[in-house]
This record gives structure tokens, C-alpha cells and sequence, in this order.
């Protein structure tokens, strides 16, 4: 067996760099992961997993698969992309910065509607940052110098796990020697999380209340009066939480969809941006938000270089159109607006409200992902790929807008296409088409 090292971790928007795995001599077989948390080891060995499709398949008329060959995949793909007035191309989150740019050349070419699974989670926080900026840093600069944590509506313990002992709570930087000791951390929930139970202070705001208790951290800041409770928290403990930010060196606020997809939804962050720029007054400060797959981050980047905008962009008109509510996913499926679905690296039959996949269930529909997913059940063509960062390399943006490039560890099993090979010939074929 051989190890390769620093390996970086293709699952959640942490980006681990430090991953340790043993392979075969041959460089086909996957045996250990070390470093890894629980979900992410579990990402690399599910390539391994006997079960695992090699082949696309389409759907037949009584519901069952039948394979198909990659061509017929392609031929699928370019006629439905191209045959459609407004295709949607929904995911992007779970692969390379590459196979997101060939994917946006399609997308321009067919006139479609490119949106990632921001769409459902961070998108509210991209409005918040084109409305007032962001004062932001990287992940170093926390483990270096921060020493007051706040994190808001997330729960890294879960869905971030090693976040906390590489960037957050626990290491011990340059100026943080003393690693969690040294180290005030706060948690605001209307849960008791795991994360919560780890904070020396657990504020438990009422549901949905966030934008009032955020806009009381900017009160009790300034030491104006404050009502005696608000958004079910005493006003003693807001003050104390005040304070306690205020005197740290420098203070990092996280937030996750506990207030992006809360009451408030965009205004929750530009308050919470808000309270980071007022506490620069007293102290340094930054605030993050704790993205959830590993290259939505990317995705974002990608489409605004070539863009302008982050997520939600409807190319049907020939040029890039923005308006989240309008072009946002959802909304143009809840509103028959999209008569054909392309998904690559999410799961929207998981994560998008039911009536939402019906309509994906009723058009033409295909789905590129290693992975059998509630998704791949209600598309009529499933095209399996290669893992990205285990089976193929490619850049992918951590949470903080650090690019980083993941590393190739075995070899994919023989036959199946990488997205980039497939995207490669579906664009190609679209050219084609569109030229007849
Ligand atoms: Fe992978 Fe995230 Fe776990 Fe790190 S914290 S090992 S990036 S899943």
C-alpha cells in the first residue's frame, strides 16, 4: 500500500487539507482515511462502495432503469438543453471550478437559468454583501488572532465537525497560544446544540427573532437602554455578550441557515454585518458565513467572474439577468417557468420542498452524480461521474474564498467519465446542434 498526504477533504466548505489515505499499490483500491471527520472519511470510502453505479441510465415508461451508453447520456443531455425554451441548471456545489466554467458556457449557449444550491442557503447572505459589503477574513487569521467566537444559527459540531479544533475553538495560533483557553466563545440558537453545550455563553433566542437581538447587540454596544428582554433573552446577558465582544483583540462572527433562511432572511445579515462593522468602533472584527458544500463558495466566484452575479442567473434573454425571488430556482419551478431540469453535484429531491420536485419529476430531466440520491429517483437520466477530489482533482473555494486545489487519490472505476469530460462533450454537441 502507498499513503498520499495532504489530501484535501471534497465535502464540507472547511476544505481539511491535512487528510491522510492508504491505497492499493495499483492505485485502484481506497483502504484508509485518516485526519477525516466522520462525513467526510464516509465521502471517500463510499467510492469504494460495491454497489456503486458505473453506467447512465434512463428511466422507462413502467419506472424502472435501463442502461445506457455515455454517448446516449450526451445525446440526451444536448437535445433536452437545446429542444428547451428555459432549461434550468441547478447544483454546481459538489464539483470543480472547472466543470462549473464549461458548465456556464452551456448555460449561455442554451439560454438557461444557472442557479446553486445557494439558492436555498447562503443566497440571502450574497444579497446582504451586494447591499452593504462585507468586513471578512480568512480562516488563518482566526486561528491566529481571533479570541471571541460567535457563532449564530450553526452548529459546526454537526455540520462542520472539524471546523472547530483546525480554525475555531480550539488551535493554538500565533497569538493564540493558549488555544480554547484563551478564548470566549458564544453561541446564538434557539436550539441547544452540541456547539451550544461547548460555548461559555449560549444566548437562546426565540425563533425567528434574530434581527431584533442582533439590532440589541448594537444598542447595548453603544450602552443605550435596552428593553428588559428582548427576542426572549434578559437584557443582563445582552449586555454581558456586548461587552464580552468588545473586549477580545479580535472577534469572528459565523452564521449558517439558522439566520439566512430565518424571518428576516437577507436583513438578518445585513444587521449582522451591521453589528461587525460597529464593532471594529471598539475592536478588530470579521464575520464569516459557514458555507456548506465544498465548492458552492466556488461556484459563486466562478459565475461572477464570468457574470457578475453569484447564483439565480437567467441567461434566457441572452444576457445575465439577477433577481432572487424570480430567477431563483423555486420559484421558476413552483411557477412552470422551466420546462427542462439539468442537475450536477446536489440533491434538490432532498433538499427542496416537495412541490418542488414534483415539477422536476414531471419534466425532462437529468441528473450528473456519483451518488444515488432521492434526486437521481425522480430524473429520467442519471449519468454517474467520478468523485471529484478523490477520483479527479480541480479547484474548489473554502468557505473563507481561499482557492484551493484537491488532489486526485485513485483512480475511478474504469469507464466512468469525470464531470469535465462529460460537460466537455455535452457542449460540444450543443455547438453542433445549435449549428445545423
Ligand atoms: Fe471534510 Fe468538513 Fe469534516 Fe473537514 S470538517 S474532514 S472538510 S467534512
Amino acid at each position: 500500500t502507498k499513503t498520499v498526504t495532504d489530501v484535501i477533504c471534497p465535502f464540507c466548505g472547511t476544505l481539511c487539507d491535512d487528510l491522510e489515505v492508504v491505497v492499493s499499490d495499483d492505485g485502484k483500491e481506497l483502504l484508509e482515511v485518516y485526519n477525516a471527520c466522520a462525513i467526510g472519511a464516509e465521502k471517500f470510502l463510499h467510492s469504494q462502495a460495491k454497489e456503486r453505479i458505473t453506467r447512465p441510465r434512463m428511466r422507462q415508461e413502467d419506472g424502472s432503469w435501463k442502461e445506457i451508453s455515455y454517448d446516449e447520456a450526451v445525446e440526451y443531455t444536448a437535445r433536452m438543453l437545446t429542444d428547451a425554451k428555459k432549461p434550468l441548471m441547478y447544483g454546481w456545489s459538489s464539483t470543480n471550478c472547472e466543470a462549473q466554467s464549461i458548465g456556464s458556457e452551456i448555460g449561455e449557449l442554451v439560454g438557461a437559468v444557472m442557479d446553486n444550491t445557494a439558492t436555498v442557503c447562503h443566497g440571502t447572505s450574497l444579497i446582504a454583501v451586494q447591499d452593504i459589503g462585507i468586513p471578512s477574513c480568512t480562516l488563518g487569521e482566526v486561528k491566529n488572532r481571533a479570541d471571541r467566537i460567535l457563532f449564530w444559527g450553526c452548529n459546526p459540531a454537526h455540520a462542520h465537525p472539524r471546523h472547530m479544533s483546525r480554525y475555531s475553538i480550539f488551535p493554538r495560533g500565533f497569538f493564540t497560544g493558549k488555544g480554547h483557553t484563551g478564548r470566549k466563545v458564544i453561541v446564538i440558537d434557539p436550539r441547544p446544540t452540541d456547539t451550544a453545550r461547548m460555548a461559555d455563553v449560549h444566548l437562546q433566542v426565540e425563533q425567528g427573532r434574530d434581527y431584533e437581538l442582533l439590532n440589541a447587540l448594537r444598542v447595548a454596544f453603544k450602552g443605550e437602554q435596552l428593553p428588559d428582554v428582548v427576542a426572549g433573552i434578559p437584557k443582563e446577558q445582552i449586555y454581558e455578550a456586548a461587552e464580552t465582544l468588545k473586549s477580545g483583540r479580535f472577534a469572528i462572527i459565523f452564521f449558517g441557515m439558522g439566520v439566512t433562511q430565518s424571518l428576516g432572511k437577507n436583513h438578518n445579515i445585513d444587521e449582522a454585518i451591521a453589528v461587525t462593522r460597529d464593532l471594529n468602533e471598539y475592536t478588530k472584527a470579521a464575520i464569516m458565513p459557514m458555507r456548506g458544500h465544498y465548492n458552492v463558495t466556488g461556484s459563486g466566484q466562478v459565475w461572477g467572474w464570468q457574470f457578475g452575479f453569484p447564483y439565480a442567473v437567467d441567461l434566457s434573454r441572452g444576457f445575465a439577468r439577477y433577481n432572487p425571488g424570480e430567477t431563483t430556482s423555486n420559484d421558476l419551478l413552483r411557477r412552470d417557468e422551466v420546462d427542462a431540469v439539468f442537475v450536477l453535484g446536489s440533491d434538490p429531491g432532498a433538499h427542496f420542498p416537495f412541490s418542488s420536485v414534483k415539477k422536476i419529476y414531471d419534466r425532462p430531466s437529468v441528473v450528473i452524480d456519483p451518488h444515488e440520491t432521492p434526486t437521481t429517483e425522480v430524473c429520467k437520466v442519471h449519468v454517474p461521474v467520478a468523485f471529484v477530489g478523490v477520483e479527479v482533482g480541480g479547484c474548489a473555494y473554502r468557505m473563507d474564498n481561499v482557492p484551493i486545489e484537491t488532489r486526485k487519490v485513485i483512480e475511478p472505476p474504469e469507464g466512468v467519465m469525470t464531470d469535465e469530460e462529460f460537460l466537455d462533450r455535452v457542449l460540444e454537441r450543443v455547438r453542433e446542434i445549435k449549428s445545423e
